[in-house]
């Protein structure tokens, strides 16, 4: 099934290079397998050519996920492209590797193992499986409990911010849990936990917050959502846990904000997941997700599968995967150590300062991401009478940089922002050149006419002539902020 349309003509069915010319001199049919094989050569700089069009992945601000790594890692990837995760008999050390991963993210997490525990928890594709899988051993957990209650079961709902990430809504949608969204309002842009241990009742599975919310950076109050729930929990005889969705923030609390209290300390905590692709420095295709213990994840979720041989635990949605990604992982670990990766995280947080700063020196934006939290800058015009961010983000395309405009979720989306992530690999002299060309935008912008009428509104106010510029305005912002609402679902800042 292909969901995502092509870009161009459709009559333009066919595919053009002009090096390949050397070796092939007929086009390439572009929705049907060529009848005939072409030389490797052709092969590799038709593709190429394509992809040069593509944006370059270390100027690509709007997500998190690594775009850097070590050249020595790159060969262990390379190395290892071949080998199928799933292999675990075959690639016992690399079966090993996870292991030794999953021990070392669950000590970070401080869970509460003995000398001679090991930890519960998987590698996965990225924090979205780690989410289903943590969600599905909830959703199995409370139905066991309402059973033996003798209770009805049929209608589990999960407790979350309205900033959560899209996975949690493929999770509620897929999994058939009700998504219960506490709603933001303005200047207050994650979860309220009093608001969310309201929302809570017997059928709710687990509350969910989040340790970096995707849209600006700041970390929800786990201890006192966990102190709250701890009260509720006393005072109703229910045992609602919590998931914490530390996607971006698993990798960066630990080291700059040793002391919050956000993971395994507080009781109520009985599962993390982490995108090791995000700041845990490894390419797209890893995350982690770690229970508390074995309690917390029920036996029948778990298959045992003999595998030539031997039996071998799993918990995934998929079978075979590549191998790379934990290698990857265990590298980084064992590289950079606690030490690497605080440097790491310090620097990133003082070149995400550096960038604030600079757009406040502007007098143009207000900054809406805090300080403490991931590294990323969140920021919108404070003066939208004549262009908005969605231009911003446009005209810095052509300089190269990647930066993404979208509105808040409900109750707070009549606030646009532009986002910065902060990665390791953008540097201090990128933070200033972003700054220098962010002045440039504007200065053009500020010589541009102000850009107000869409056509539906042009035919919709014929007739209306008093209307004043900045009344047309509103209501221009206003359909624009329902178009980008109702597509809400689908925009996927990751
Ligand atoms: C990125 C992100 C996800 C999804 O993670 P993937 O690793 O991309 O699947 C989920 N939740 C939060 C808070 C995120 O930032």
């Amino acid at each position: 099934m292909v969901l995502s349309r092509t870009i161009g003509s459709d009559s333009d069915a066919s595919l053009h290079s002009t090096f390949a010319s050397r070796y092939v001199r007929t086009s390439l049919p572009r929705f049907k397998m060529p009848d005939d094989s072409i030389p490797k050569e052709a092969a590799f700089q038709i593709i190429n050519d394509e992809l040069m069009l593509d944006g370059n992945p270390r100027l690509n601000l709007a997500s998190f996920v690594t775009t850097w790594m070590e050249p020595e890692c790159d060969k262990l990837i390379m190395a290892a492209i071949n080998k199928n995760y799933v292999d675990m008999d075959e690639y016992p050390v690399t079966t090993e590797l996870q292991n030794r991963c999953v021990n070392m993210i669950a000590n970070l997490f401080n869970a509460p193992l003995g000398d001679t525990e090991t930890a519960v928890g998987v590698g996965t594709v990225g924090s979205s499986e780690a989410i289903m899988l943590a969600g599905l051993a909830f959703k199995r957990k409370w139905q066991n409990k309402m059973k033996a209650l003798g209770k009805p079961y049929d209608k589990p709902n999960i407790v979350t911010g309205a900033n959560v990430q899209v996975c949690w809504e493929k999770f509620a949608r897929y999994f058939e849990v009700e998504l219960k969204e506490v709603k933001l309002s303005e200047g207050y842009y994650v979860m309220d936990p009093e608001k969310a241990v309201e929302m809570v009742d017997e059928n709710t599975i687990c509350v969910a917050a989040i340790l970096g919310s995707t849209l600006n950076g700041e970390f929800e109050d786990v201890k006192r959502l966990n102190d709250l729930l701890v009260e509720k929990n006393a005072q109703t005889g229910w045992d609602t846990p919590i998931h914490v969705d530390a996607a971006s923030g698993g990798f960066i609390a630990p080291f700059i904000y040793p002391e919050l209290e956000w993971d395994f300390r507080l009781p109520l905590v009985k599962s993390i997941n982490v995108s090791g692709h995000k700041y845990g420095l490894v390419y797209a295709g890893i995350g982690w997700v770690i229970w508390r213990s074995k309690e917390d994840l029920p036996d029948e979720l778990i298959f045992h599968i003999n595998y030539l041989g031997a039996d071998q635990p799993t918990f995934t949605l998929n079978f075979s995967k590549g191998s790379s990604q934990i290698i990857a992982q265990y590298y980084q670990l064992i590289r950079l150590g606690f030490e690497g990766y605080k440097n790491i995280m310090e620097n990133c947080q003082e070149n995400a300062i550096v960038l604030k700063e600079g757009l406040e020196k502007t007098g143009r934006f207000n900054i809406v991401s805090k300080d403490n939290g991931v590294p990323l800058v969140a920021f919108s015009l404070k003066d939208h009478s004549q262009h908005n961010e969605f231009e911003i983000s446009d005209m810095l395309r052509r300089f190269g940089w990647i930066v993404p405009a979208y509105t808040m979720p409900p109750d707070a989306q009549h606030i646009t922002v532009l986002r910065v992530v902060i990665r390791e690999d953008f540097s201090r002299t990128l933070a200033e050149r972003l700054v220098i060309d962010i002045v440039k935008v504007l200065e053009e912008l500020d010589t541009m006419p102000a850009k107000v009428t869409a056509k539906n509104e042009i035919s919709e106010e014929k007739g209306i002539v008093n209307k004043t510029e900045l009344e047309v305005q509103r209501k221009f912002s206003d359909a624009w902020r329902k178009f980008v609402a109702n597509k809400k679902k689908t925009n996927g800042v990751c």
